[in-house]
This record gives structure tokens, sequence and C-alpha cells, in this order.
């Protein structure tokens, strides 16, 4: 790298959201767009590890809608030539063990009704048809969507990464952002490890060091690293790829199959975080390391629906950190104390499916009406008062403790 690049826009990370919204802002006819990643390749960090659920079914109309727009845009690049998010819209099985999640069911599916998006219970009988290998019988309700799906979350990546090449997005891997440049409330460059860039714009989309881009420019923001874990077993009888992915929330569980394999994960009622503080901006996140008591709860809590589970063996264990905020919302938009510094991240687990949203929702930040919600995602929420930490990891540690919790 030459010591005087320059670019309109600086991108800071090469996962899922940094490629996605790179995306976006060509696809919006934005130019003169840098990227810059640390590692050698694109998405090698969170992204590389993540199950690559799409879920569009929620709790509020504005997260279904995002989510409806991701779908939206994994269905295009799949259809597209060139690189293909690998995405496969199988459908997804939402079950039930009790009467109070059905109830949490029909919420959902009236937001899905107002979003526009197509739900529906099934029987057990119709589910079983859809998953055989699956036990029903405990089942209380079923919510079928039948435009939900999953992908390959490097796929993904590319997939965006080949679309803003053609766009005239420019990648630069290798490269460690180590600092925001500022100048009167105004960015003005990035300090890397390749030298100096000069731009009037950054957007830090760097994962589990977002923290550590924002706080070089003043702002202190509440991006914590929570683990998450899930495990693919060896082949299994009655396991294909074209089969539903299937949510059990009343056992915390996510699953698919992964080719001829089960996935398996879930949401553990005792987190573990990391205080960002605690490693270098230029450094690695601290290494996830299996953990094997909280895997094997996994597999304990799906074996009333799917007993074949305790007799497979464990073919390979995905991990990662994986950031969450306070109040469970990315955090997507330009500051008002530093213009130029744009915030896409805080992403709670959702930033592989949500991506296309997100770019889009970075887009909408930067035009001149944002709308009410996208406003409401901006950095500034966390800027604008003191809080404490300790009060904040609680508060980010609790969002993912009660991801499947009715109305959450
Ligand atoms: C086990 C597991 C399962 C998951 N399953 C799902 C799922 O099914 N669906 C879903 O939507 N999400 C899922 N997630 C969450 C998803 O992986 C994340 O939300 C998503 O990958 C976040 O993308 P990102 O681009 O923000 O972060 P990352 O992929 O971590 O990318 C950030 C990038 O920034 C780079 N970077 C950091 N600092 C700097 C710097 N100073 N200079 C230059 N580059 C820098 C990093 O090297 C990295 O490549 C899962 C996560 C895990 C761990």
């Amino acid at each position: 790298m030459t010591q005087q690049q320059r670019a309109a826009i600086v991108i800071v990370g090469g996962g899922a959201v940094g490629c996605g919204v790179a995306h976006s802002l060509a696809a919006a006819g934005y130019d003169d767009i840098l990227l810059i990643e640390k590692e050698s390749t694109l998405a090698t960090a969170t992204t590389s590890q993540a199950a690559g659920l799409v879920g569009q079914v929620r709790n509020s109309l504005d997260r279904t809608r995002l989510a409806m727009w991701s779908v939206e845009t994994f269905s295009e690049l799949e259809a597209g030539d060139g690189a293909r998010p690998g995405w496969r819209q199988v459908g997804s099985l939402r079950l039930a063990l009790c009467d109070e999640r059905v109830e949490e069911f029909r919420r959902m599916q009236a937001v899905a009704d107002e979003a526009g998006l197509e739900t529906r219970f099934l029987d057990n009988h119709e589910a079983a048809s859809l998953w055989p290998a699956m036990r029903f019988e405990e089942v209380r309700g079923v919510l079928w969507c039948p435009s939900d799906g999953y992908l390959q979350p490097s796929d993904l990546a590319m997939s965006y990464v080949a679309r803003a090449r053609q766009a005239g997005v420019r990648f630069l891997t290798g490269t460690t952002a180590r600092g925001i440049l500022v100048e009167n409330d105004q960015v003005v460059g990035v300090e890397t490890s390749g030298g100096r860039i000069s731009t009037p714009m950054i957007i830090n989309a760097a994962g589990a060091h977002a923290w550590h881009l924002a706080d070089s420019v003043g702002l202190e923001l509440p991006i914590v690293p929570v683990r998450h874990e899930f495990f693919v077993t060896v082949a299994a009888e009655g396991l294909r790829p074209d089969l539903p992915v299937i949510r059990i929330p009343d056992a915390t569980l996510y699953l698919r199959a992964e080719t001829d394999a089960l996935l398996c994960g879930g949401w553990e009622p005792a987190s573990l975080s990391l205080d960002p503080r605690g490693y270098p901006v230029d450094g690695q996140t601290p290494p996830v390391r299996e953990d094997w008591d909280v895997l094997a709860a996994f597999a304990e809590q799906l074996s009333p629906q799917f007993p074949q589970v305790s007799q497979l063996g464990v073919r390979s264990v995905f991990r990662g950190w994986p950031t969450f905020t306070p109040d469970g919302r990315f955090i997507i938009g330009e500051s008002s104390r530093v213009k130029g510094f744009v915030m896409a991240g805080g992403c709670n687990a959702h930033g592989v499916s949500g991506s296309a949203g997100i770019g889009r929702h970075v887009v909408e930040s930067l035009g001149d009406n944002p709308s009410e919600y996208v406003s409401s995602l901006s950095p500034d929420r966390f800027t604008d008062n003191a809080w404490d930490w300790d009060e904040m990891t609680a508060l980010a540690r609790n969002v993912y403790e009660h991801y499947y919790a009715i109305d959450h």
C-alpha cells in the first residue's frame, strides 16, 4: 500500500457485515469505497463460524422486514451469475413444547402477517412429513415459514465481495486499522499497519474489535462479545440438506442438516463474555475452546425430539465471539459527535442473516430521511449518557441467555 491512499469511504472489517455493507453501498451508487481487513483472507473471523440460519419470523415488524430484505437479497445473489451464497430456501419449523409458546407463535404470526411474510401452523403429521427423523408427539404447535432457510456464511461474504468488486469496491487484506484520525470532530483518515489512509468516512464493521475503533475516536460503545458454539455430528440416517431448519425455543435449541449430518446449537443459561478492553485493536480475541458440558447439554435437550443424537459422534465444533448489545439491537449509523464515523455492528448473533438488511440500513442512515427505526439504531443512544460497563455487560449477556425466551 502506498502512504498516500485515499478513499471516499473506508470500511473496516471484512466479515459478513463489512462485505454486505460494501455490496449495499455500491448497489446504492456510492463509489470510491475501500474495505480493509486485518487477516490475510476475508470472512475468517466470526462469520466463518456461523451456522448460517436465516429466520424471518420475529417479534417486531422492523426486524421482520429487515430479515425479509436479507432473504430477498440472498435469493437474488443465488439466482445471479458468479459467486453464490449457497442459499437453500428449505423453510423453517418452529416447535412449541408448551401452550404459552404456542400463544407467542400466534403473536409472531400476526407480526408476519402485517409484514406480508407467509407463515402457517402445521399439524404434527404435516410437520413429520417434512422432517421424518424428528419426533413430534410432545410438540404442542408448529409454525412453518416456507421462505426461511440457511446459507454458507463465508460463501455469502464472497458473493457480496464479487458483486462489490464488479462495482469498483477495493479490498485490502492483511491491513489492520490501528486508530481512526479525527480533526475538529470530523473523521479525516485511518492509521493502518500499511500506513495512513485519508478518508472523510469510516464504517466500523470490525465485529469483536468494533469497541476499539469507536474508542479510538473517543466514543465508548457497549459492544460485548459473548461466546457461542454449536456442534456438527457425523453422518446420520434420515438427514438431507433439503430438510427445513428447526428451532425449539423451549429447549433453547436450533438445528439443521449439514449435508447428511446434524448441526445443533443453542443458547446457554449461563453465558461467557469478554471485556473488549482486555485485548488490543491489532490482536486476536482470546481463543474459544469447545465447552463439552454445554454441547452435551444441547444434545440432551434435543433427545426427546431426536433420540438418535445420543448415538452420534461429534465431527466438529464451531465457535466464536459474536457481539451483543445491552438492548439487543444493532448499532447502525453515523455518530452525531464524530462526523464520518459510522457504525455497522452489535449484531446480537444476527450478523450473517441480517447482513443484507444491515447494509440497507447503513445506506438509509446516510441518506436524508432515515426512518424512525433506523435512526433509533444510532450509536448516539449509548454516547449521550454515561453508563457502567458491568451493568451493560450483564444486560448484553441477558440478551444472549434469553434469546429464545417468550416474547424476547
Ligand atoms: C457459533 C456461531 C453460530 C452463529 N450462527 C449464526 C447464524 O446462524 N445466523 C446469523 O445470522 N449469525 C450467526 N452467528 C453470528 C454471526 O457469526 C455474526 O453476527 C457475524 O458473523 C458478524 O459479522 P461481522 O462481519 O460483524 O464480524 P466478523 O465476521 O467477526 O468480521 C469482523 C472482521 O473485522 C476484522 N477486523 C477486526 N479488527 C480490525 C482492524 N482493527 N482492522 C482491520 N480489520 C479488523 C476481523 O478480522 C474480522 O474479519 C453465529 C456466530 C457463532 C459464533
